[in-house]
């Protein structure tokens, strides 16, 4: 593995940004597998389960977010096919997040459907979120933390105990380790481009972003804060996207968010 080690870092100083998340990528699908990935998911979830995370049994609120998926993974298909998507619905309204985990499972908490404005702002959210595993950016930051050539021997060994290990790498006290910020641009580039394909005005992530700034020190939004940083930069970069592409959808989905705000559990 040393001399391709060697090899992508060589790769990896000489070339865009662009250049380089697609080199990243195609390491990182080389590391892990697509069924590693599920894997990899399914025990994420597990460790979730383990945290007394409490999910959302509401089948409305559970066909609504589905819907909002549904619509999105066909976009997310071209970009990268062959994931099996699944959404789940965190029943904390006090918590303003969303996270994805590798093998294209999406969760969502009843707070951000709370503080989102209108449906446009969760579609990017999710958006958002679905190009984190298009870009496999868990196992790109799993070879952030651990090492290539660590997690290169435990996906290739034998031992199912290197998949929980993994896993469990992925999640700490409850949380998903966060991710840098060339990855949060770069999902964010994900969540506009998605939402506008799907008809939503892709402004709806950027708005969400501005949103959250303002309200500054509430506490419901810190988590959201602390692992997707929303700043100037990232608004700034979402509308410069949004005018180089000429993105043109407008539908912001208002009346159908609030209906269904209207059956989320307050507390
Ligand atoms: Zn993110």
């Amino acid at each position: 593995m040393r001399s391709t080690l060697l090899a992508v870092v060589a790769v990896l100083s000489s070339c865009t940004m662009m250049q380089r998340s697609q080199t990243e990528q195609l390491v990182a699908a080389s590391l892990i597998s697509d069924a590693q990935e599920t894997e990899l998911g399914f025990q994420v979830h597990e460790e979730l389960k383990k945290e007394n995370t409490k999910f959302l049994n509401n089948p409305d609120v559970g066909f609504y977010v589905g819907g909002l998926v549904n619509k999105l993974t066909p976009q997310a298909e071209q970009d990268r096919g062959g994931v099996k998507w699944q959404y789940f619905v965190i029943d904390d309204p006090k918590t303003v997040n969303a996270f994805a985990t590798p093998g294209g499972r999406i969760y969502v908490y009843t707070g951000l459907l709370l503080a989102a404005e209108n449906e446009a702002e969760v579609v990017g959210v999710l958006g958002h979120e679905l190009g984190h595993v298009v870009a496999r950016h868990s196992a790109r930051q799993l070879v952030a933390a651990k090492g290539l050539e660590t997690v290169s021997a435990m996906a290739l060994g034998k031992d199912p105990a290197d998949v929980a290990l993994l896993a469990a790498a992925l999640v700490g006290k409850g949380t998903i380790m966060a991710y840098g910020r060339d990855m949060e641009l770069e999902a964010d580039r994900y969540g506009a481009k998605y939402a506008n394909a799907t008809g939503y005005a892709p402004q709806g992530l950027a708005s969400f972003f501005q949103k959250l700034q303002a309200q500054g020190e509430a506490p419901a939004f810190l988590t959201f804060l602390s692992t997707h940083p929303a700043n100037s930069e990232r608004i700034e970069k979402i509308n410069a996207q949004i005018a180089a592409n000429g993105y043109q959808s407008t539908e912001l989905g208002a009346a159908s968010l609030k209906a269904i705000q209207a059956r989320i559990p307050k507390s």
